[in-house]
């Protein structure tokens, strides 16, 4: 990974967090963003203390005005890899669900890949390299109750990355999305607590007959497991895989 860089959004926290941690300790250059500014700071002290150095600036990837500052931040900046990492999650069935909820999960999970896609790309070609990782979700391949605008989102977000690969396809960018299932991260210890309220049960039944129901395997996916395939796919062998998902859900979608 030396001499390149790597651009990570929401990665002031979980996933985000581990995948700039390994991209650094292979060498890459690391743009830590994230839209909790104080999230950025904390994740870049943690990495400096491994003696991992890294540039950290604020982005809401649904703020054309913060994107516009990122650019002119980094100048003349060559981005290699881009992560869209970001994310949010709202429990709730439809009848109940707020609107504007539903429409801020959208322009996080699916506009926000949409947006930094179409700001990275055009010097990606011009330097005739690019790779793009979306961390998606086993939710862009199957649904969930209660979950129907991140299910909507991640799914939308299979299918722009198609588009893309199709429209990259004449240069080397490729475009992939990883879908894990559960890992535990703050966004799920989160939803642990709103499932139990929902479903009016223990936080353990939610893990075990919920969340881990479902995968034959009855294991979270670790980080680490996430970094391993983002850093394949970042590589420069992964050139000709474009426009999948890889999935990571412990033989979920096997049954
Ligand atoms: P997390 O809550 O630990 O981290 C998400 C980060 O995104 C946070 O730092 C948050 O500040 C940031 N963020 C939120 N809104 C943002 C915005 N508008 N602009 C920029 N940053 C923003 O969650 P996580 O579990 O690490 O999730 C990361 C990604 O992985 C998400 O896309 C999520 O959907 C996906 N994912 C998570 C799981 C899981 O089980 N944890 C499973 C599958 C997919």
């Amino acid at each position: 990974m030396e001499n390149m860089t790597a651009l990570i959004t929401g990665a002031g926290s979980g996933i985000g967090f581990g995948v700039a941690q390994s991209l650094a300790e292979k060498g890459a250059n690391i743009i830590i963003t994230d839209i909790n500014d104080e999230a950025v700071l904390s994740a870049q002290q943690k990495l400096a203390d491994k003696g991992l150095t890294v540039q950290g600036f604020k982005l809401d990837v649904t703020n054309e005005q913060d994107l516009e500052n990122l650019l002119a931040a980094l100048a003349d900046t060559r981005v290699d890899i881009l992560v869209n990492n970001a994310g949010i999650q709202h429990v709730s069935r439809l009848e109940d669900f707020p609107m504007q909820v539903w429409q801020k999960i959208v322009d996080v999970l699916l506009t926000g890949p949409a947006r930094t896609c179409k700001a990275f790309m055009p010097q990606m070609r011009e330097n005739g390299f690019g790779r793009i990782i979306n961390i998606g979700s086993i939710h862009g391949l199957v649904a969930s109750p209660f979950k129907s605008a991140y299910v909507a989102a991640k799914h939308g977000l299979i299918g722009f990355s198609k588009v893309i690969a199709l429209e990259t396809s004449d240069t080397d960018i490729t475009i992939n999305t990883v879908c894990p299932a559960y890992v535990k991260t703050p966004l799920v210890e989160k939803q642990i607590k709103d499932q139990a309220q929902q479903h009016g049960i223990s936080e353990e039944d939610v893990i075990n007959k919920i969340m881990l129901e479902p995968m034959p395997k009855k294991s979270f996916i670790d980080i680490e497991e996430i970094c391993a395939t983002v850093c394949f796919l970042a590589s420069k062998e992964a050139r000709n895989m474009t426009g999948q998902a890889l999935v990571l859900d412990g033989g979920w979608t096997v049954k």
